[in-house]
């Protein structure tokens, strides 16, 4: 099967590019009903002037018809009433009675016959015979007329219609038919004429409404204008023989309609003729194309009127409704844009971005949720946002929401755990945001970016951890300590319960440090330090580096006996390290002095460092006993409870 040749790929696109437009499609749809309705004006408009312009033809034609009828009918009138008089002057002669009797009948022809003005009869030579007037003017000849030398110079006994003539006896124009009467021998013997009054012709035509330009004439087929509607003395025997009528017209056709521009008053017409079969006469009537069409273009006028306001209102609305179409088209496309970018920016962006309605429940989440969470978005859309969340964390959040739905607050972050799809917890944080509906502006849900902050939270607990302890020791530092120190005070002040310290000082480190090296010496300091640790084991007890190769042990909730008992445990596992120092005294071994206080804090009391300053006196004591040894400070002025009897001294003691 042949398949149709493959279309540019361009040309389709572009073709349908336009097809697809709609503000086009509907300008194009508009733009053909509008050419539509003009076109289908224009049409009916230009058939009816057609229709108009062929009715004026026939009306002119049917109007020539009838008038060359009636001139005929007048000519045959006339004709007949002569046929009677040659039939009587041949039998008879010209002898004065008979003429003096056919004087009176023909007075009496003419006076029944109103279209007749006279009729005459004269004799071979010319010379009037009788006549329907009163009397014979004297001496009137008519000899040199044409009519009469037509019939003195042909035998034809045919009734002849002359040009117009200017009438003898009374001036004004005549239509001249005439007739040949003969001797009883045959020869020659004179004419008859009777007369038609071109004027008759006139009143009778001027009875047709032509309008102001229309015209209506009887001629004779050489050219010559018998009579001429409107009447004008000037135009009766003009030749027109060079119209159209003459030239074109009437030699192809003895009737029928033309169109033509007048060379006279350069006026087009539209004309009908007819050529009489009986006589030698045509009639033209024609019209002013222009009067022709009044009516109708009046009409016309205001047909394409109205179609043209039609068209200019329908056009009109219909470039308003493709403009409103297209800046709706441009809106859905700016929106489908921006839609695409934020879709774009929430599913490509490496935070979570949740949408969550008024009740908590979760409307939409960003693919970021599988890397975030280990949940599909779609497992997590429909679910309430907080239904895995940590329950130590869900105050703060609730705490937080609450501002949020309140108006108090627009924006808020959160920090919460919750479980991941593999069972592990994640720190989360949730900068979220209050949405307002567009149209009633009242809040309608949050808008969530959350990302998982687990790594930074851990980075940070270590931070915590390293900023609160000592990196020679793994002790807590100095200011773990005092931080510790101020807690517990305070507490025991409030819980009325004994506070003790411990003060060790390493005994003759210097020297330890310079026979061995500041290396050596900080190891020693470690193993030092997790002796003291090992030795403190119950829960709230703190060893701390406290400075130098000093630590210190704060024991809460301890009682100065109890701290003895620590202290001694502490000071003799230093010892039983077995750390050898040649420098440290009889048994050449790394030993602590030890320092003990028991304070029971006051409210509103001295602050703590009178626990640490009794101590550190008590430590002093130690080293100058002798070193290796532990010392409890006495009883503290002012608080409780009361230490035991007898010296400070007294409670060191002696591990020699
Ligand atoms: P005494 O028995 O009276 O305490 O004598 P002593 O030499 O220990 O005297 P003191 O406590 O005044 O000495 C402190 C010395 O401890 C000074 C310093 O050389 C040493 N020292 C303090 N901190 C460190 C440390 O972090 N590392 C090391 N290697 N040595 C330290
Ligand atoms: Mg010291
Ligand atoms: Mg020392």
């Amino acid at each position: 099967m042949m398949l149709p040749p493959p279309r540019d790929a361009a040309g389709w696109r572009g073709a349908c590019r336009w097809c697809r437009s709609l503000p086009l499609r509907a300008s194009a749809l508009i733009a053909l009903v509008c050419l539509t309705l003009i076109g289908l004006e224009a049409w009916h408009e230009w058939s009816a002037r057609d229709t108009q312009l062929r009715e004026a033809e026939t009306a002119m034609a049917n109007l020539a018809r009838s008038t060359v009828q009636h001139a005929e009918d007048t000519v045959e009138m006339a004709d007949t009433a002569m046929l009677g008089l040659v039939e009587r002057l041949e039998a008879e002669g010209t002898s004065p009675a008979t003429l003096e009797r056919l004087h009176r009948l023909l007075a009496a022809r003419v006076a029944a016959l109103p279209r007749l003005r006279g009729l005459f009869i004269y004799g071979e030579d010319g010379a009037w015979l009788a006549t329907s007037q009163a009397s014979i003017p004297p001496g009137a000849n008519n000899g040199d007329r044409e009519y009469f030398r037509h019939h003195l110079n042909t035998l034809d006994r045919q009734p002849f219609l002359g040009p117009p003539v200017r009438s003898r006896s009374e001036g004004q124009w005549i239509i001249p038919v005439s007739r040949r009467f003969n001797h009883p021998d045959g020869r020659f013997a004179g004419v008859v004429l009777a007369t038609i009054d071109a004027e008759y012709f006139a009143r009778h035509y001027a009875a047709y409404d032509l309008g102001s330009q229309g015209s209506l004439g009887l001629l004779r087929p050489d050219g010559t204008v018998l009579v001429r509607h409107p009447f004008d003395e000037n135009t009766v025997g003009r030749s027109v023989a060079d119209i159209d009528l003459f030239r074109i017209h009437l030699p192809r056709a003895t009737s029928g309609a033309y169109r033509y521009v007048s060379p006279i008053d350069g006026i087009e017409r539209i004309s009908g003729y007819r050529r009489s079969s009986r006589y030698p006469l045509v009639t033209l009537a024609a019209m002013s194309r222009h009067e022709v069409l009044e009516n109708w273009r009046g009409g016309a006028l205001l047909r394409v009127t109205g179609v043209a306001a039609l068209a200019g209102v329908i056009g009109a609305l219909g470039f308003r409704l493709t403009r409103q179409i297209s800046r709706r088209q441009e809106a859905e496309r700016a929106l489908a844009e921006s839609e695409t970018n934020f879709r774009m920016l929430a599913e490509n962006c490496s935070d979570m971005v949740s949408r969550i309605g008024g009740d908590g429940v979760r409307r939409y989440v960003s693919p970021a949720s599988s890397r975030i969470l280990g949940h599909a978005p779609e497992e997590l859309v429909g679910r309430h946002a907080q239904e895995q969340f940590h329950p130590d964390d869900l105050p703060a959040v609730h705490a937080a929401g609450a501002q949020l739905s309140s108006g108090e607050v627009q924006e808020a972050t959160m920090t919460y755990r919750t479980r991941r799809a593999d069972g592990a917890e994640a720190w989360i944080e949730s900068r979220v945001r209050v949405v307002l509906d567009q149209k009633t502006g009242a809040p309608d849900g949050v808008v969530a970016v959350s990302r998982d902050i687990t790594e930074r939270k851990a980075l940070e607990a270590t931070l915590a951890r390293l900023a609160m302890q000592d990196g020679l020791t793994g002790l807590a530092n100095r200011r773990a300590f005092d931080s510790a120190l101020h807690r517990e005070w305070h507490r025991a002040a409030r819980d009325g319960a004994p506070l003790s310290l411990l003060l060790l000082d390493v005994d003759r480190f210097k020297a330890f440090n310079d026979r061995y090296g500041h290396q050596a010496g900080d190891e020693c300091l470690w193993s030092v330090a997790q002796a003291v640790k090992e030795a403190v084991h119950r829960f709230g007890d703190l060893a701390a580096r406290y400075g130098g190769e000093e630590l210190a042990v704060l024991l809460p909730g301890t009682t100065m006996a109890g701290a003895m008992e620590v202290a001694e445990r502490v000071r003799a596992a230093v010892q039983a390290l077995g750390l050898p120092h040649l420098e440290g005294g009889p048994i050449e071994l790394v030993t602590v002095s030890v320092g003990v206080a028991t304070i029971t804090p006051l409210v509103d009391g001295p602050p703590p460092a009178r626990l640490v300053a009794a101590a550190d006196g008590a430590l002093y004591q130690a080293k100058h006993d002798g070193r290796n040894r532990v010392v409890v400070a006495p009883m503290q002025p002012g608080f409780d409870p009361a230490p035991p009897a007898g010296p400070a001294a007294a409670w060191s003691l002696a591990t020699t």
